[in-house]
């Protein structure tokens, strides 16, 4: 029996492109999508050529969170054409092949199988430097079918993201199995929604008690006896992390721990507005602290 005549046209189209970047997730709705898109508009803004390919086949938000909703694939000889948000960032994602966005995509294994191995075939990227590929959360068939055909191919790795809670952190122990079984390099795991800071005169003060809101009171207080604490900012920890967080997990199971990106509202307004959150001087909270983790790729 010769070589699967499909692994054969995968590795072909993988040939031009240098580096590969799984972003992986046990759970929904983590901020896997808000990565890869930031992970993606951070290495175009290097300089670099950049694919992101959305194979988050039940949940794709990758066209909303590069403003590229309601778009159209075109296919040439060569291929299906990524649409490019910058002449370096090309975008492909089975987003753009539902009839509508709010439509679902209720396809079975087999179906999703054959559309994730067609994206990864069919797909004319041209060169790329880095093609950062969103997959579905969890572990199941799709993640064996996609491991096994860009493991064939040459894969950097996955950078797995989670949030601090334990319940999350039980499904990235998992995962991290699952790239460990398939052969799949872990190249560290992100904690997103790490925390929300603010700055103190953005606080509400309010009463233990009765709930009272005596924010003018706090803020004359501490303006007369304490003025040096406005230039501090409070860091409210949203999730309650047992056991060390993601920090804990990555040393009892030996993977790095890349860092924490903060709740921040303006980063969730960023990607629901499709922008890059380097560009955007009010993710002041979340965007230093993403360029940190991709510095670290
Ligand atoms: P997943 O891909 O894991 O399902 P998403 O990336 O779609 O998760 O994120 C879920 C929601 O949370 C989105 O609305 C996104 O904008 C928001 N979000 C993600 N990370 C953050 C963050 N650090 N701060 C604020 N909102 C975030």
């Amino acid at each position: 029996k010769g070589p699967d005549p499909d692994l054969v046209a995968i590795a072909e189209r993988m040939a031009t492109v240098k580096h590969k970047i799984l972003v992986l997730s046990g759970k929904g709705g983590v901020g896997k999508s808000t990565f890869s898109a930031q992970l993606s508009f951070a290495l175009a803004g290097m300089g670099l050529q950049v694919g992101l390919l959305d194979i988050d086949i039940c949940g794709p938000s990758i066209p909303k969170m590069l403003g590229l909703e309601g778009q159209d694939i075109h296919q040439s000889s060569l291929g299906w054409s990524p649409i490019y948000l910058e002449s370096n960032l090309g975008v492909m994602s089975v987003g753009f092949m539902l009839p509508h966005p709010d439509e679902a995509v209720i396809w079975r294994g087999p179906r999703k199988n054959g559309l994730i191995k067609q994206f990864l075939k069919d797909v004319d990227w041209g060169e790329l430097d880095y093609l950062v590929v969103d997959a579905p959360p969890g572990t199941s068939d799709e993640h064996i079918s996609i491991a096994q055909y860009l493991l064939a191919t040459g894969v950097d790795g996955a950078v797995v993201v989670t949030t601090p809670q334990e319940v999350a952190l039980a499904d990235v122990r998992k995962e991290i199995s699952f790239c460990r079984k398939v052969g799949i390099r872990v190249l560290g795991v992100v904690e997103n929604m790490s925390g929300l800071r603010q700055p103190l005169a953005g606080f509400r003060f309010v009463r233990p008690g009765d709930g009272a809101d005596v924010t003018d009171w706090a803020m004359d207080y501490i303006r007369e006896r304490a003025p040096e604490l406005l230039a501090l900012e409070g860091c409210a920890e949203v999730f309650a992390a047992s056991r060390g967080g993601a920090l804990g997990m990555c040393r009892d199971m030996h993977v790095p721990f890349l860092g924490k990106v903060p709740l921040d509202p303006q980063l969730c307004r960023a990607a629901e507005e499709g922008r890059s959150c380097f560009e955007d001087q009010r993710c002041a909270a979340s965007a230093p602290a993403i360029r940190e983790i991709v510095e670290k790729l």
